[in-house]
């Protein structure tokens, strides 16, 4: 049951003729979800922490591993919600070439309110989704608008989306969950940033983790869970969230997708050693 899962996560996943090239759109029981691309990079080891120089030899000798920005369209039951936003940067033209307007997006999950994430949600200081609802978890929101961070970038955000805004407490990992609303269930992933937070989308009985930032370097983080990065606010909870949800997905085969995996940006967490391998699903060319 749980390889078919991904099997048939495999075989439905296609590419059609948009975007910059870097297109992925899976099926999850009904729903639609596309990868949102903001660009493909090189990230520098400089920010790994607890790496030896023997991992980097192996899994990052030139300095540098694959990263990307992404975000992620959902489409199901007549809705379109993003999970993130991106910089912006491409967000808009990658909408366009799915057919979606700004207007038309129904909700916005946000996974954490880092820059990379929730830029895309502002425009010129204004809306730029001015008839989505957007979720955030309380704790994110509590973190970013206290006063030992005062966040101009987020407070804005707050201020202008604040008739939209909803506030809640995900589930925890593998216990009992009711969906945030219908084929989306929030899940707590803290430590990158306090509230950072995971969605899982779920229909006809197929499942897709968007996991956020769980990693920055799946070529390092894969094989070293344990290393973590300078831009976690508290690196010690996030390779703890790291290990369970990597546990939870490679035991229950559900498939990930993840903000900062380069291309294709979704696939399958295996368990190998005292690490995993992660196995980014084949794309089928779409005729
Ligand atoms: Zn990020």
């Amino acid at each position: 049951m749980k390889k078919i899962q991904l099997l048939m996560m495999s075989t439905l996943l296609t590419t059609a003729s948009y975007g910059q090239g870097f297109e992925n759109s899976t099926n999850v029981g009904e729903a639609r979800v596309h990868l949102l691309s903001e660009g493909q990079q090189k990230g520098n080891t400089s920010i790994l922490i607890g790496a030896t120089p023997e991992m980097i030899e192996t899994q990052a000798p030139d300095g540098t591993f694959p990263n990307a920005v992404n975000a992620f369209l959902i489409q199901l039951s007549g809705k379109n919600m993003l999970v993130d936003a991106g910089f912006g940067k491409r967000l808009f033209d990658n909408l366009q070439t799915l057919d979606v307007d700004a207007e038309h997006i129904d909700i916005v999950l946000i996974t954490h309110a880092h820059g990379d994430h929730i830029g895309g949600m502002l425009r010129d200081g204004e809306k730029a989704f001015p008839n989505a609802q957007v979720y955030m978890s309380q704790k994110e929101h509590d973190y970013w608008t206290s006063d030992a961070v005062k966040n101009n970038t987020v407070r804005q955000l707050i201020a202008v989306y604040k008739d939209q805004l909803n506030l809640f407490n995900p589930s925890v990992i593998g216990e009992p969950a009711t969906p945030l609303i219908d084929g989306v269930t929030a899940i707590a992933a803290y430590g990158h940033t306090p509230g950072h937070t995971m969605y899982e989308v779920e229909s006809k009985g197929e499942k897709l983790w968007i996991w956020g930032d769980l990693t920055h370097a799946m070529a390092v983080q894969m094989p070293y869970p344990s290393v973590a990065v300078t831009y976690d606010v508290d690196p010690a909870q996030a390779v703890k969230t790291r290990l369970e949800v990597l546990n939870y997905v490679s035991k229950n085969a559900i498939p990930i997708a993840g903000m900062h995996i380069a291309y294709p940006s979704t696939g399958a967490v295996v368990k190998e050693g005292d690490g995993y391998v992660f196995n980014p699903v084949e794309i089928k060319k779409m005729k």
